[in-house]
């Protein structure tokens, strides 16, 4: 038989004796036991395979002292079943070790599992038999397995990672890893003990370690941010409010984002006191609830460097107040990465314990570890000698467990190391496209180890379950995801890691703590709340990017990506349907300016400049009202001209104020917001013609305004923006005044409504092709429309000012805003485009409630800088330590 044969027909061959089962899981930790117990529910014949001896999974293996969860354990539980809750009390807020242990053996036992769960078995490879539709998993221990679904249910930090230190072999004391700790005890009282690494597995056994100890040397390489745990009872008020109404307490914790039940906090940092700020910082301390300090600050604490820093200061600021030696107080304050870019930690006396007078503290950043030798460590500066060696030196996180079976051969006999070869790609971070029938539970590209994994579990287990029964309901007996859904959500999770600070962190989140690992957020970053309703949508439509067959049905392929919207986009939009409002249109042009004074009062507060002030000048007729937003740095700064959006009907100098604020801040110059006049009162070319009156007004001004005499630039969105670049034709041909550039968002430049984009945003993005319908009417006659004044794309555009033009793809103006950067390029106009992809007419303006539309705003305030002959500033850098 020829080779190629012998190959193909080797799964075929190996399954001969082979366990068969519907379902293969791998691992019986959290994510193992759940699924078993759903699979068998569900009609399914299943198996488990561990190489522990005993269920638990992450909470099998790491043993050491001091070892707990880091979320509340009432939340930190099963939930699919109300018995099991009531049959279960947890002793402490955050359950050691041993009883979350005796927890999932409970669960095992009370779901008769065990029987079902191969112990002490190591799967060592598993491979697609593309004939028999089925995987075939060699393991260390007894039989293969031939199993039509495979799924991996290894947890995201089960493997440990090498310590990766010359000599370890060498040491002739004794070693610990956190991650493997013995079952016997370990006696380390008298002894002189060294734990190298200062993680959250670091921080729990440093103080249990000290108090046995006879000396204990910690190197630390990059100190974490820690905080009280204040373990005792699980908080009464928890308690009470999940006893009122368990259900609805579960729910919420569903469709929260990190999956407790904290509401979403709205507050922006700039908008609380110093004295408030801090106010919330202490209830935070004193609750000890990663959870609640990583979300009930302030809101921008997550999504803004600047929002950050202020909570890792308080943190600093405890540090110092507790460790009484300055020095190692400094060494132990993190200052290489935002709070919650890296997981911080709950300690019991962490800090305190570098008072003890037989504890020290070794830092690594300035003395690196040379190596380790049969007596101890060798630093850069010294030597220390001990007798035990504790590495809390991590994992190879989300990827390490999975890629440990290997290799995991797929279809046309691909590896999944190869295909992962440049970081993991996967569609939901469920399944990976080639590999069929494989599914992973909490895998990379899910928001797995940023949220409660005991929610995110429930979630993956009955959402892969529940799909493996309506494939059988169907006659389908394979599913494997598309290249370009898989794709898609590469580019989704891209988008995601764009709103939070975890990509400005080398972590074991993006890979950085394993030398040679790709680099890249691996977890969802997008939140558990919209990751469950993507998950569901992909079902309520048809299973979007998905392959199945089934040998008596035909087969189905439904291609596409389920999230082409910024992930921020999708929630304001989805936000913005639930609310049902009325079609903007149908209010009537007052009740339009209502709805939008209302509306806006909801937003976040604009963030501080230097000044605002108001006043009046001269429009086309008559006086006109302006807002001045002035930078806090010295001045004269250079002037622009802001126009803001509303379709030349609704809006005023004070609408697109979050806007103006942030452009101020980010470019250094003079905001002055026109307050224009509008139709129906004022129809076209009243607009224009006071866009372009209120510009030469400032430009003579602009000395009295505090701005720097010469030329101007003007800024606009929407029809603010149709106002700007008119008042640049206007200048040109009227003699002045002197316009230094153009930042045009999202700009109105021609009455055609047949453009592409009108048809495919027509609705479901805000701006409606039949509001624009509407605006237009209003302000313009048909008659009217050609005239560049209001439809400037009709007019010459040689000789206009240097333009950046901003255009978003779910827009209706999207083409007619690219249209006009075209004309102006072929006219010989310097100009540069963003086309921003997955971002709605509103992304730019909606500050700070549409995060992804910063990287767009500062490409924005450096063309203005370009403009101005200023020097560009650098985004915003995190200090090194
Ligand atoms: P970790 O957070 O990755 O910490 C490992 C520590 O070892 C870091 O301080 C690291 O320094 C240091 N390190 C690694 N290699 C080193 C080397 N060659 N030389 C010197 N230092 C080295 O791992 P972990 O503490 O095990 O925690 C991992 C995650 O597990 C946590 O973030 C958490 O999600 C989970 N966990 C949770 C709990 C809980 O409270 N429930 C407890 C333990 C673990 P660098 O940062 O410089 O690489």
């Amino acid at each position: 038989m020829p080779e190629e044969m012998v190959a193909a027909r080797a799964p075929e061959m190996a399954s001969r004796g082979a366990q068969q089962v519907d379902v293969a899981v791998v691992g019986a930790g959290f994510a193992g036991l759940y699924l078993l117990h759903r699979l068998r529910k569900a009609g399914f014949t299943a198996i488990a395979l561990d190489s522990a001896n005993d269920v638990g999974g992450t909470w099998y293996w790491n043993r050491y002292p001091g070892a707990r969860c880091d979320i509340q354990t009432i939340d930190y539980s099963y939930t699919f079943d109300p018995e099991l809750e009531s049959a279960w009390t947890w002793s402490e807020k955050y359950a050691t070790q041993p009883e979350i242990l005796r927890y999932l053996g409970f669960v095992a036992d009370r779901y008769d599992l065990r029987h079902d769960i191969r112990f002490g078995t190591k799967v060592t490879a598993a491979t697609w038999d593309e004939t028999a539709d089925r995987w075939l998993l060699t393991t260390d221990n007894g039989a293969p397995v031939s199993c039509r679904h495979y799924i991996m249910a290894t947890g995201c930090l089960s493997a440990p990672k090498a310590p990766e230190i010359d000599g370890v072999k060498d040491f002739k004391g004794e070693v610990y890893f956190t991650g493997r700790w013995p079952h016997e005890e370990v006696k380390l009282a008298g002894k002189r003990v060294a734990v190298i690494g200062t993680g959250s597995s670091g921080i729990q056994s440093i103080p249990l370690i000290a108090e046995q100890a006879a000396h204990l040397t910690v190197f630390q390489r990059t100190a974490s941010f820690a905080l009280p745990a204040h373990n005792g009872p699980s908080p009464a008020d928890r308690v009470t409010l999940l006893e009122q109404d368990r259900a609805a307490y579960r729910e919420q914790a569903r469709w929260s984002l990190v999956g407790v039940p904290w509401p979403q906090q709205t507050d922006v940092s700039w908008q609380l006191s110093d004295a408030e700020r801090r106010e919330r910082f202490e209830k935070a301390w004193a609750a000890g609830d990663l959870a609640y300090i990583l979300t009930q600050l302030w809101a921008d604490q997550g999504v803004d460097i600047d929002g950050n820093a202020l909570v890792a200061e308080l943190v600093r600021e405890k540090i110092r107040g507790i460790v009484k030696d300055p020095e190692t107080a400094a060494a132990l304050s993190p200052h290489d990465h935002p709070f919650g870019a890296k997981r911080p930690c709950l300690d019991t006396n962490y800090y305190a314990t570098y008072n003890r007078p037989n504890v020290t503290l070794v830092n690594l950043r300035q003395e690196p570890i040379k190596a380790i030798t049969a007596s101890g460590i060798v630093t850069d500066k010294r030597s220390v000698d001990v007798d035990v060696i504790v590495f809390a030196t991590g994992f190879d996180a989300m990827t390490g467990a999975i890629m440990a079976v290997h290799p995991i051969t797929g279809r046309a006999g691909k590896s999944l190391s190869s295909a992962w070869a440049q970081g993991p790609q996967t569609y939901l971070g469920l399944t990976v496209a080639g590999f069929p029938n494989l599914f992973m539970i909490t895998g990379p590209g899910s928001p797995s180890v940023l949220s409660n994994m005991a929610v995110s579990i429930e979630q993956h287990a009955d959402w892969v379950v529940d799909r493996l029964a309506a494939m059988r309901e169907a006659g389908f007996t394979t599913i494997d995801a598309t290249e370009t859904a898989q794709a898609a959500w590469a580019q989704h999770m891209a988008d995601c890691s764009m709103m939070t600070l975890h990509r400005l962190a080398n972590t074991w989140y993006t890979g950085a703590n394993v030398p040679g690992k790709a680099q890249g957020v691996m977890p969802y970053t997008g939140g558990l709340g919209p990751y469950r309703s993507i998950c569901n949508e992909v079902v309520s439509r048809g299973m979007l990017g998905f392959k199945l067959t089934g040998p008596n049905v035909p087969e189905q392929v439904n291609d596409g990506e389920v999230v082409r919207l910024q992930p921020d986009v999708r929630l304001v939009l989805g936000m913005l349907a639930e609310m049902n409002l009325p079609p903007i249109e149908s209010l009537g042009a007052q009740g339009a300016r209502d709805f939008v004074n209302e509306f806006n009062k909801g937003r976040p507060a604009g963030r501080p400049v230097g000044e605002v002030g108001a006043g009046m000048l001269q429009g086309a007729d008559g006086p006109l009202p302006y807002r001045l937003y002035r930078p806090a740095t010295p001045g004269p700064h250079p002037i622009v001209v802001y126009f803001h959006g509303g379709g030349w009907v609704l809006g005023d100098e004070l609408s697109d104020d979050p806007f103006c604020r942030d452009m101020c801040r980010r470019t250094g110059m003079i905001f002055v917001s026109v307050g224009y006049r509008h139709a129906p009162e004022h129809r076209f070319p009243a607009a224009a013609e006071d866009g372009y009156a209120a510009t030469r007004w400032i430009a003579e001004h602009a000395a009295d305004l505090g701005g720097k005499p010469g030329p101007v630039l003007v800024a606009g969105w929407s029809a603010g923006a149709n106002i700007a670049t008119v008042t640049c034709q206007l200048a040109r041909d009227r003699g002045g005044p002197q316009i230094a550039g153009q930042l045009l968002v999202c700009p109105v430049t021609d009455c055609r409504f047949d453009r592409q984009s009108y048809t495919d945003n027509a609705v479901g993005y805000f701006l409606t092709r039949a509001l624009m319908f509407w605006f237009w009417d209003i302000y313009c006659s048909p008659a009217d429309r050609t005239d560049p004044r209001a439809s400037p794309l009709r007019g010459q555009l040689a000789g206009l000012p240097p333009a950046f033009v901003v255009t978003c793809e779910f827009d209706p103006l999207r083409d007619e805003g690219v249209a006009y950067a075209e004309a102006l390029a072929a006219a010989g106009v310097p100009v540069r485009q963003l086309q921003a992809g997955g971002h709605f007419h509103s992304s730019f303006v909606m500050v700070d409630v549409v995060i992804t539309g910063v990287s767009g705003r500062l490409q924005m305030a450096e063309a203005l800088q370009r403009f101005a002959g200023l020097q560009v500033t650098p985004p915003h850098a995190i200090a090194a330590e």
